[in-house]
């Protein structure tokens, strides 16, 4: 279960509690509070197009930090938070911490953009929540065409009909949305080639040893390929190195996230001109070396 399974990561309680229902216990109570004190962050990650060199998107990712001040990892409070359901008590703040960053930063980056927002299941399958999405746009003076929803292949399995439903009513409003971590969850491409989504991000792990995996080289190649019969956008997760860049470019994937061009940061370090020139670099480098 969750609670061993939580057990081998590093974890910020690890010092006081030896006892992992207790741990688990203890975080229960820290996300408590923590709702209740409104202290959750959301950072931004940005998604960039090699084929035009520019920003394209950011992912809006929760950080939550322990009483002394560090970060807790996503992978520990965010299961907990969708088990619990807590997420829809968090739900109205992301949306509109994520809303009014779309509406600053799509005005600001060159070209505009747009926020993505990672979704879970519960939230997917509320009834009121496109209500909700379209309150809060309007809020916050945010255009439909400037948030983009991540949803992941899990949610598919649980009510496919009706996640089909929701998606494409969010695509008439004109709301993007993208498959998260494709490849790790129970793909059925059954269910993918029935989707409205314009995105689709392969998981980090057929990115990580690219160009040396010859499978994961394979792998990445004919979803490339299947994404172009069907319409849909490439982006790939977790692009670490030049290499993997070039590789990726060379095989017509043109949408990179990645520490190569940019950690997650709060919003006020996306607000200069200096820190959107300095993520597109590696692209600009990358096709000059590409050219000699
Ligand atoms: P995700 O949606 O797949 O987000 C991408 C994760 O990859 C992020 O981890 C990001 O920091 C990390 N990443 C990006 N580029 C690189 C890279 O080059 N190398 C490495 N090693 N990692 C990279 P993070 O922020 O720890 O988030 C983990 C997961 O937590 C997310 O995975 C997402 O599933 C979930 N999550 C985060 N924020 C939210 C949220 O607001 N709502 C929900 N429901 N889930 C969230
Ligand atoms: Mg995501
Ligand atoms: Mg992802
Ligand atoms: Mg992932």
């Amino acid at each position: 279960n969750k609670i061993k399974g939580m057990r081998g990561q590093v974890s910020v309680f690890e010092p006081h509690f030896a006892d992992t229902n207790r741990e688990q216990l203890n975080l229960e109570e820290y996300l408590k509070r923590a709702i209740e004190e409104k202290r959750f962050e959301l950072w931004y990650q940005p998604i960039v197009n090699a084929a035009n060199g520019r920003i394209e998107e950011f992912e809006a990712l929760m950080r939550l930090r322990d009483e002394g001040g560090d970060l807790i990892s996503p992978e520990r409070f965010i299961p907990l938070l969708e088990e619990s359901g807590w997420i829809m008590l968090i739900e109205p703040w992301l949306l509109r911490a994520a809303a009014s960053a779309a509406s600053l930063l799509s005005r600001r980056v060159p070209g505009g953009c747009c926020v993505a927002v990672n979704i879970c299941g519960q939230q997917l399958l509320d009834n009121g929540f496109i209500e909700r999405i379209l309150r809060i746009l309007e809020e916050t003076a945010c255009e439909p065409g400037w948030i983009s929803l991540e949803v992941t292949e899990r949610q598919f399995l649980e009510n496919p009909e009706r996640v089909i439903q929701v998606l494409q009513a969010l695509r008439e409003l004109g709301i993007r949305v993208a498959v998260d971590d494709f490849g790790t969850g129970y793909s059925s491409l059954a269910y993918v080639k029935r989707l409205p989504v314009e995105h689709l991000k392969i998981d980090r792990e057929f990115i990580r040893e690219l160009p040396h995996s010859e499978p994961d080289k394979a792998i990445v190649r004919s979803v490339g390929r299947m994404c172009d019969g069907l319409g849909m956008r490439v982006i790939a997760e977790g692009v670490e190195t030049k290499e993997q860049m070039q590789w990726l470019y060379n095989h017509r994937v043109f949408l990179y996230q990645g520490y190569l061009f940019a950690r997650p940061a709060p919003l006020e370090s996306w607000l200069s001109e200096e820190a959107l020139a300095m993520v597109v670099r590696p692209l600009k480098e990358g096709r000059d070396t590409s050219s000699i």
